[in-house]
């Protein structure tokens, strides 16, 4: 007998399920059971794949025990079991990366944390909620030796070989003296059916009920042993949308997700025809923990004739749909494709272009309150989606949503082209990381003068990539504005007449300067602010920058151009000013407060402040 030590995050796991106090237990029951019945599609593939097992007599089922004078609950399956290696990989460490980011996320404060459970389920473990020792007996297709893995959700657990004539599992819960509610055949059968109605396998509850026979004096009571199927048993996808209600969508949607809220959509399609194929997919109202992961749980689960292939394959629908849930069944895939092959399939590739036609589709109908929440949760995604899939792109730039000069909220692009210049046909954005610092930019005050509306982008990692690839939305063209003149009433001549007048101004700037800057100029773009900065977009290092965030590289530096406004007080004075180190500290301070104003650091901030010291010293 080998006792072995939890992984720490699994320890840390445990002790949350036993400890904080948790309103849905109830769950742990769902979890047990989507376990089973996933064990079950495993060996049911094995079955159609492998000569080993091909024939084998079998049709799965789920069992459920009931024992009130033990004070205990089992639930079984005769699915593909564990060997000794599976029972310490996948239950004593976590695999799974939806769980390791779920305890990635654990704040220590338990009322949080529980409700972090209630949105994600974590599967086996939450047995741990009501009981006080499991076992878990199991063994594996094609093994002989059965083992039983058990633990009381404490640090440690033990595995030692045992006999079992089946291969599946069987678990076997002890539950605490609090949680006995779980041994009523009522609850439990309620339960499953509000869980598990569409697990497409019997689940099958056994329990003993008082049964008298004879009558009067001779009346004998005797608990007499009972077997009950609980369930529909049918893949809930197989049944037409006229005979589903939506609560059986959402209650499906809970044991395929494993959640405890109501999706934001579900969307479910027979197609018929050349190809036959159901879809099933669920918009999460809250974006899947591991969404950003690079490990992260694909949500679709792919069938052939309503047998299960795979739920690990990320090709299923496009990377940016990852957020997705449900399910795929097909009638023309061959029952033993291998998952290898799955990619380069005509078959796989013609549904996945249908099912993300009819996501996309159902997105765009969003509205209201819907709309807002898709938006918050996933319009990153949306933006991935852009770069990424051309043949979709314009839906997906009808999907995406903005900020806006013009007001708080986000705006679609349809939005701003409704109320631009439509002669001119352009759309304006500015990127950069904070929100608050774009609005107050000094290179948008152009544009609010002229009442010309601006996108403000501050995600600006992914921003800086995909915008600049869009080109142009329904013949409106994408305008970076700190990459071009800004909108003004000045002729060239005027503005050639103003660079002249400034020259020995912004020469004498730019001596100061030095390195540090490509040009200095006189503005058109400025209204209150004396200068401000912009990345020269003519130089090569601006487009190498573009190439290296794509490759996830450090920008290089691009040459930065300083303007000057010729119309502020400020400027005026300067030119007249004969004080030679006061015009240096000058000259750097509209640099160094320029860069600060687009989110750069100036290049010496010890300097910066200094500088700052003496000009109000001398200013006193
Ligand atoms: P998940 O089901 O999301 O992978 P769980 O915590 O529910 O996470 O289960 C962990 C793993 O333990 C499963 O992936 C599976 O490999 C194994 N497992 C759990 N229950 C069973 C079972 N009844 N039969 C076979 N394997 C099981
Ligand atoms: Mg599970």
């Amino acid at each position: 007998m080998a006792k072995h030590q939890f992984q720490t995050e699994i320890g840390q796991l445990l002790k949350l399920m036993t400890h904080s106090l948790y309103s849905n237990k109830e769950i742990f029951i769902r979890e047990l059971i989507s376990n089973s019945s996933d064990a079950l599609d495993k060996f049911n593939y094995l079955r159609l794949t492998e000569d080993q097992f091909r024939g084998e007599d079998w049709s799965g089922k789920i069992s459920i025990g009931l024992d009130e004078e033990d004070g205990s609950l089992t639930i079984g399956d005769n699915g593909i079991g564990m060997s000794e290696e599976d029972l310490m990989s996948h239950l004593g460490t976590i695999a799974k990366s939806g769980t390791k980011s779920f305890v990635e996320n654990l704040t220590g404060d338990a009322k949080k944390d529980s409700h972090l459970i209630g949105q994600f389920g974590v599967g086996f473990y939450s047995v741990f909620m009501v009981a006080d020792r499991v076992d878990v007996i199991t063994k594996k297709a094609g093994e002989d030796q059965a083992y039983m893995f058990s633990t009381e959700g404490t640090g440690e657990y033990e595995v030692k070989p045992v006999t079992k004539d089946e291969h599946g599992t069987v678990i076997y819960i002890k539950l605490k003296e609090d949680e006995k509610e779980f041994i009523s055949k009522w609850r439990t059968q309620e339960i499953v059916k509000k869980y598990s109605n569409h697990i497409a396998y019997p689940i099958v509850l056994n329990y003993k009920e008082d049964e008298t026979t004879g009558e009067g004096d001779d009346a004998v009571t005797q608990k007499v042993k009972k077997s009950e199927q609980v369930n529909a048993a049918t893949a809930l996808w197989t049944l037409p949308k006229s005979e589903l209600s939506k609560e059986e969508y959402i209650e499906f949607y809970k044991s395929i997700a494993h959640g405890d809220d109501e999706p934001l959509k579900y969307l479910h399609n027979k197609v018929e025809g050349s190809q036959e194929f159901t879809t099933l997919f669920y918009i999460p109202k809250t974006a899947p923990m591991d969404m950003y992961r690079a490990d992260y749980q694909p949500g679709i689960k792919l069938y052939v004739k309503r047998v299960f292939i795979t739920d690990d394959d990320k090709e299923l629908l496009p990377s940016y749909l990852r957020f997705v849930k449900g399910v795929i069944d097909s009638e023309d895939l061959p029952l033993n494709i291998s998952r290898e092959i799955l990619q380069e399939n005509k078959i796989l590739a013609n549904i996945k272009q249908n099912s993300v036609k009819k996501i996309l589709t159902a997105v765009k109908k969003l509205d209201g309150e819907d709309a807002e929440i898709f938006t918050k949760q996933y319009n990153k995604v949306v933006k991935e989606g852009i770069y990424t899939d051309h043949t979709n792109k314009e839906t997906l730039l009808e999907i995406v949503r903005y900020k806006s000069s013009n007001e708080d909220g986000l705006i679609s692009l349809d939005d701003y082209v409704s109320r631009g210049d439509s002669e001119k046909k352009e759309i304006y954005y500015i990127i950069g990381e904070n929100e608050n610092s774009l609005r107050n930019s000094p290179l948008l005050e152009a544009y609010k003068k002229a009442n010309i509306e601006v996108l403000i982008m501050d995600d600006k990692e992914i921003d800086e990539i995909v915008t600049p690839m869009i080109g142009s939305y329904k013949e409106w063209s994408l305008k970076d504005i700190t990459a071009i003149d800004a909108p003004d009433s000045k002729s060239e001549e005027e503005k050639e007449e103003i660079s002249k007048e400034f020259k020995s101004l912004t020469d004498k700037i730019k001596e100061v300067l030095g390195e540090e800057v490509k040009e200095v100029k006189t503005s058109t773009r400025l209204t209150s602010s004396p200068s401000c900065v912009l990345k020269d977009s003519s130089d090569p290092m601006a487009g190498m920058a573009q190439m290296f965030a794509q490759m996830g590289q450090e920008m290089p530096e691009v040459p930065l151009i300083l303007e000057i406004n010729p119309e502020h007080d400020m400027i005026k004075k300067l030119d007249a000013l004969s004080d030679k180190s006061l015009f240096e500290d000058i000259s750097w301070i509209l640099l160094d407060s320029a860069k600060l104003s687009e989110g750069l650091e100036p290049k010496d901030k010890v300097s910066f402040a200094n500088r700052v010291a003496n000009i109000a010293s001398k200013a006193l």
